[in-house]
C-alpha cells in the first residue's frame, strides 16, 4: 500500500449546526415553518412522512423534532414512539396538530412529546419555543461532548465506548445478532513522538482517526480509548467471515504513508478481535479479549489482526476431542480400577481398599483421573462411568471373598454430579444383589468440596447408604474450608485429611497445626482418622501420635491392578502370619 493521505482535508467537526427535524405530509405547513425559522442559524430538514422522519434521525441526529400528529400512514403518535423506542429519547420532540381535544395531548405526552403546537400555528410562539429547545439541547449536547469525547480526534472517549458497547449489546440480544468489538493499536507509534516530535504524533493519530471513521459505517462506533488505541464496535456482524473481511480491510487502510511536516512516515496498525457473544457478554470481558487479541497480533509481528476465538476454539476442540477419546475409552474397555490398600496403623492390618478409577490408554498407557475427570464430569460420561464403576467392585469383591481374601472392604468415590444424575441408592442396591455383597463391605467416600456446595442434596443420600450399612468417608479434607462442627449432623464415620497437609508432617508448622486440630476435632467427633499420602516412618509415627487410625501411601503401596493387590495381600498375609 502506498497512499498518501494529506491531514486535515476533512477535519473532524469540532461544533455542530443544529439540525432541525420537520415532519408533516403537508409541504406548504413545511415551507412555512422553513420560512419562519430561517432567520435562525439551523439545518434544516424535511420528511414527508413518519417513515422519512424515523430514516432522518437515525442519520443526522437533529436537535428537535416538529412532528405532525395526522400523517398518512404511520402516524405522529407512532413515529414519537418509535423514535423513542429506538433510543432517541435525547432528542425533543413537539408534535403539531390540528386535534387539541384531552386525549391527543395525553396521547402526544404518553409517547414522549415534550411539548405540543395546535394549528392554526401561532408563528412567533412557535420560533420562541423552537430557539428556546434547540438552545439548551445544543448546550447540554456541548456538556456531554465535553465529557464524553476525545479531545484531539473528537471521537468518542472510553467514557461513551463502554456505553455504546452496552447498549449494542442489549441490542444484539434482543435481536439475536452477532457483535464484532476492534482494538486497533497503532504500531512503533512511539518512534513517530521519538523522531518527529509529540506534535506529529498527535497529527498521526488525527489521521489515524479520520481513516477509521472514513472507512466504516456510519452507524458503527469508532472511539478513542487513549494513547494510540481505538476500538470500532461493528454491530450486525454476519459471522467470523464477516468480522474478517471488515479487519481484514481495516488493516490495509490503516497502511499508509503519512505526511508528517513534510516527511513521510510509514504507519500501519494491529487489530485485535472479540466477538459478542461468543467471546464475551458483558462489555468489560468483551473489551479486555478484544485487547488480549490485540497483544498477540503485536506478538505475531504486528500489522495484522487476531481473533480471541482462535484461542478459545483450540481449547474447545482439546476438550471435544478428549471427550470422545473417553467414549470411545469406555466402549473399547480401556478404563480399569487399580485398588489402594487402606492400613489400619493400629494393627498394621489392611483395613479395606480404595478403588482408583485408571484408563489404560493404547498409546498413552495407563492416565490419572486429574488429566480427564473433569471433562468426563462436565460431559456427564461420569454417570455411566460409575455405574460401570459400581458394577466392577461389587463383582471384583465377590471374586475376592470366594478366593478367601476376608475383609476386603473396598472404598469408592462418588462426585456430585452422580448424586445428582444417578438413583445411586438403586445402582447399588442392584449390584450388591447381583454379587451378593453386604453394606457393611463397602464404603463410600465423598470430597468435603461436594458436600459443601451440594446444600443438602447429597445428604439425603448419604442418610440412605448408612442405612444400608455402608460407611462413610469424607475425602480431601481441609482444603474446602469446611468446619467440622458443620458436618456433624452428617452421617460421616472417617475424615481424611487431604495429602497436601500430609506432605508438609512433621516439618511444616503449619501444616502441622492444620492436621493436629483436625485429628482433635474428628476425637471429639467420634469419627475415625484417615492420612492419605504417607511416604515415609516419621509422618506416620506423628499421625500415629496424633490418634489417627488408618493410614495410605506410598510407603505401603500405590494403586494397584487387581491381580498385583491379591499378590500384596498375599505376601503381607503370610508376613503377618
Ligand atoms: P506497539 O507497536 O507495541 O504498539 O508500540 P508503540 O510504539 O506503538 O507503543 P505503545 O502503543 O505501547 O504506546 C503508545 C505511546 O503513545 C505511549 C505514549 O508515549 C504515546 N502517547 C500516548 N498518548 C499520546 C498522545 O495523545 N499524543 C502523542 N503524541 N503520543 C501519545
Ligand atoms: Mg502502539
Amino acid at each position: 500500500m502506498n497512499n498518501v493521505v494529506s491531514l486535515f482535508e476533512n477535519p473532524l467537526k469540532d461544533e455542530e449546526r443544529p439540525v432541525v427535524l420537520l415532519a408533516d405530509d403537508d409541504p406548504s405547513i413545511r415551507l412555512m415553518i422553513r420560512h419562519v425559522l430561517e432567520s435562525e442559524d439551523y439545518d434544516i430538514i424535511e420528511a414527508e412522512d413518519g417513515l422519512d422522519a424515523i430514516k432522518a434521525v437515525e442519520k443526522q441526529h437533529p436537535a428537535l423534532i416538529l412532528l405532525d400528529a395526522v400523517m398518512p400512514g404511520l402516524d405522529g403518535f407512532a413515529t414519537c414512539q418509535q423514535i423513542k423506542d429506538r433510543g432517541h429519547t435525547d432528542i425533543p420532540v413537539i408534535m403539531i396538530t390540528g386535534l387539541d381535544d384531552d386525549a391527543s395531548v395525553e396521547r402526544a405526552y404518553d409517547v414522549g412529546a415534550i411539548d405540543y403546537i395546535t394549528k392554526p400555528i401561532k408563528w412567533a410562539v412557535l420560533k420562541h419555543r423552537v430557539r428556546s429547545v434547540v438552545k439548551r439541547v445544543m448546550a447540554e449536547r456541548k456538556i456531554l461532548r465535553l465529557e464524553y469525547r476525545d479531545t484531539l480526534t473528537q471521537l468518542p472517549n472510553r467514557l461513551l465506548f463502554i456505553d455504546r458497547l452496552e447498549q449494542a449489546i442489549v441490542r444484539a440480544e434482543r435481536h439475536r445478532e452477532t457483535i464484532a468489538l476492534m482494538v486497533v493499536d497503532i504500531d512503533d507509534f512511539k518512534l513517530v513522538n521519538d523522531s518527529f516530535g509529540h506534535e506529529a504524533g498527535d497529527k498521526l493519530i488525527k489521521a489515524v482517526a479520520e481513516l477509521l471513521s472514513k472507512s466504516m459505517r456510519r452507524a458503527d462506533t469508532v472511539a478513542r480509548l487513549g494513547g494510540d488505541e481505538f476500538a470500532i464496535i461493528i454491530e450486525n456482524v454476519d459471522g467470523v467471515d464477516d468480522a474478517i473481511s471488515i479487519a481484514g480491510n481495516l488493516t490495509t487502510v490503516l497502511e499508509h504513508n503519512v505526511r508528517l511536516d513534510n516527511q513521510e512516515t510509514h504507519t500501519s496498525a494491529s487489530v485485535g478481535i472479540a466477538m459478542y457473544p461468543d467471546d464475551g457478554s458483558n462489555a468489560s470481558t468483551l473489551l479486555k479479549n478484544a485487547d488480549t487479541a490485540m497483544f498477540r497480533a503485536k506478538e505475531q509481528g504486528r500489522r495484522c489482526f487476531q481473533f480471541y476465538k482462535a484461542e478459545m476454539s483450540v481449547n474447545a476442540m482439546e476438550r471435544l476431542e478428549l471427550e470422545n477419546s473417553i467414549r470411545q475409552a469406555i466402549e473399547n474397555g480401556e478404563l480399569v480400577i487399580h485398588y489402594q490398600p487402606t492400613i489400619d496403623v493400629h494393627n498394621n492390618e489392611i483395613a479395606g481398599v480404595e478403588a482408583l478409577l485408571r484408563w489404560q490408554h493404547p498409546e498413552k498407557g495407563i492416565i490419572a483421573p486429574d488429566d480427564f475427570l473433569q471433562v468426563a464430569i462436565e460431559s456427564g460420561l461420569i454417570v455411566p462411568i460409575g455405574e460401570w464403576m459400581i458394577n466392577t467392585i461389587c463383582h471384583q469383591l465377590r471374586v475376592w471373598k470366594d478366593a478367601g481374601m476376608e475383609n476386603q472392604n473396598i472404598s469408592i468415590n462418588l462426585t456430585a454430579k452422580q448424586f445428582k444424575d444417578q438413583d445411586l441408592i438403586s445402582l447399588f442396591k442392584i449390584a450388591m444383589n447381583e454379587h451378593q455383597i453386604e453394606g457393611s463391605e463397602l464404603n463410600i467416600e465423598v470430597t468435603e468440596k461436594s458436600l459443601i456446595s451440594s446444600e443438602g442434596e447429597i445428604e439425603a443420600t448419604l442418610n440412605k447408604f448408612h442405612d444400608m450399612g455402608m460407611t462413610i468417608t469424607i475425602d480431601d479434607f481441609g482444603i474446602g474450608f469446611a468446619s467440622l462442627t458443620n458436618l456433624k449432623d452428617l452421617p460421616i464415620d472417617v475424615v481424611k485429611i487431604d495429602g497436601a497437609f500430609i506432605a508438609g508432617v512433621p516439618d511444616n508448622e503449619h501444616d502441622v497445626a492444620v492436621v493436629n486440630a483436625i485429628a482433635g476435632l474428628t476425637r471429639g467427633l467420634k469419627m475415625k482418622l484417615l492420612a492419605e499420602g504417607i511416604e515415609n516412618e516419621r509422618q506416620l509415627e506423628m499421625l500415629k501420635g496424633l490418634g489417627c487410625q488408618y493410614a495410605q501411601g506410598f510407603y505401603w503401596s500405590k494403586a494397584l491392578p487387581p491381580h498385583q493387590y491379591e499378590q500384596f495381600y498375599l505376601n503381607r498375609f503370610y508376613n503377618l502370619g
